[in-house]
């Protein structure tokens, strides 16, 4: 089937066999040709259109399901906002600000807070008002606070009834610094705020992107545990390593980026970023003797954006698209349509107590977390190698949890 469709997740246009291919997984078949059913035909001129739109129609009417038939409705079913408040801490940062604004667009939020230092580049109240202008129902407020005060004594409005607080806070790397270089002071600032969300919003979703990543979640997740909190609920963002993975599996299959999913598992560092690409048709379809370097390409593609911008700042666009496409899962898995994304959690699929592999994301937040998969023998070697580094970046996020507490 060569017609094409407009699939209303994103608005472009697919073909059966890519759509299918996408959704394969995700969708039973049946469910998959109804919702292919309420795709928007892509017109083409004279007769073809009429016969292409005439013949899966007739697919439609066979649907007998009631099942198939609801699933498909509810994912087309037309978007509204959703119930969810969100807020962005150092929302008027580089990551910040570009993450605010694509989750101000996401149907499924209501209310977003952009909070922020007073020294930040921006007032938080401006990139708030700026926000406040799109074409949304969302409610978009700015909350800001002096450097060197105390979150927890600041973000009782802020952060009071919010779902999802996304935190891109901290220092960026500078070239030649290491994730680790950022430990110290980035652990005391996503500590502060998570002090605040476990007095405000002890049952909302925490998505950590602040680095490093590695250390900082088992920190964060640690601390919630000791204060009798779910640490589950905390989750470090490592979507920016799979959105790269498969750009780059694209450019050389020719394939589109859309229809790759290569699960990047382990950590968010250096070696502990390990792609799976053997568990993807369009990744496996490489040569073996490509991979290693492909693999490398992945684990250094931060630091080649570091260099790039020249000490001012690292990736911040792609990273927003990231953490956008990870917030926007967690949400729809809130409201009851799960997803299935890569994200850095305590998990017991290895013999490390935290680690990177697919979350399904659902009410309540993490739902499942699925397990490694069939590894190749090249990728079996390199989980051995992931593992003990990130072995050693565990301790040091769990070493602090020891010395700390949250107020
Ligand atoms: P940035 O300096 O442009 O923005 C950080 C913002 O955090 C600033 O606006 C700053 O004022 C704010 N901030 C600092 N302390 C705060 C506090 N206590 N409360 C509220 N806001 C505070 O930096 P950036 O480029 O946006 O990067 C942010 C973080 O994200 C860095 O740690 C960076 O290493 C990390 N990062 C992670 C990934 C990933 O894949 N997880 C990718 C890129 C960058």
């Amino acid at each position: 089937m060569s017609e094409k469709r407009i699939d209303p997740e994103d608005g472009q246009a697919y073909t059966w066999d890519e759509l299918s291919e996408y959704y394969a997984g995700k969708y039973k078949k049946k469910a998959l040709a109804a919702y292919w059913e309420e795709c928007t035909v892509v017109k083409k001129k004279g007769k073809a259109k009429a016969k292409t739109k005439a013949e899966p129609k007739g697919k439609a009417k066979a649907e007998p399901k009631a099942k198939v038939k609801a699933k498909a409705k509810a994912k087309s079913k037309p978007r509204v906002a959703g119930p969810f408040k969100v807020c962005v801490c150092g929302g008027a940062g580089g990551i910040g600000q570009p993450l605010s604004m694509l989750m101000a667009t996401d149907p499924n939020v209501k209310e977003l807070c952009v909070f922020d230092l007073s020294v930040a580049m921006v007032p938080p109240a401006g990139v708030a008002a700026d926000l406040s202008h799109l074409e949304k129902p969302v409610k978009v407020t700015g909350y800001v606070m002096e450097v060197g005060k105390n979150p927890i004594d600041h973000l009782e409005e802020c952060l009071t009834g919010c779902d999802l607080v996304l935190i891109p806070a901290g220092m960026p790397r500078k070239p030649g610094m290491t994730r680790d270089d950022l430990f110290k002071v980035n652990a005391d600032i996503a500590k502060g705020l998570v002090e605040a969300c476990a007095k405000y919003c002890p049952n909302a979703m925490l998505a950590l992107i602040v680095n490093p990543v590695n250390s900082i979640v088992p920190a964060m997740a640690e601390l919630y545990k000791k204060k009798e909190l779910d640490p589950s609920k905390i989750v470090g963002v490592t979507t920016l390593d799979c959105v790269r993975a498969n750009k780059f599996v694209g450019e050389i299959t020719g394939k589109n980026p859309k229809f790759i999913n290569i699960p990047v598992i382990g950590g968010h560092a250096g070696i502990t970023i390990m792609p799976v690409f053997s568990q993807d048709k369009a990744g496996a379809s490489i040569d073996a003797d490509k991979i290693p370097d492909l693999d490398k390409k992945v684990q250094d593609a931060g630091t080649e954006v570091v260099n790039a911008k020249g000490g001012k700042g690292s990736a911040t666009l792609s990273m927003a698209y990231a953490g956008a496409r990870l917030g926007s899962s967690i949400l729809a898995g809130l409201a009851g349509r799960k997803r299935v994304e890569c994200a850095y959690v305590k998990s017991d699929v290895s013999d490390l107590p935290y680690f990177t592999s697919k979350v399904v994301f659902g009410p309540g937040g993490i739902n499942k977390i699925l397990p490694v998969g069939k590894l190749n023998e090249y990728e079996e070697k390199r989980l051995e190698e992931a593992k003990a580094q990130l072995k050693s970046e565990i301790e040091t996020g769990i070493k602090y949890a020891e010395s700390n507490n949250l107020a």
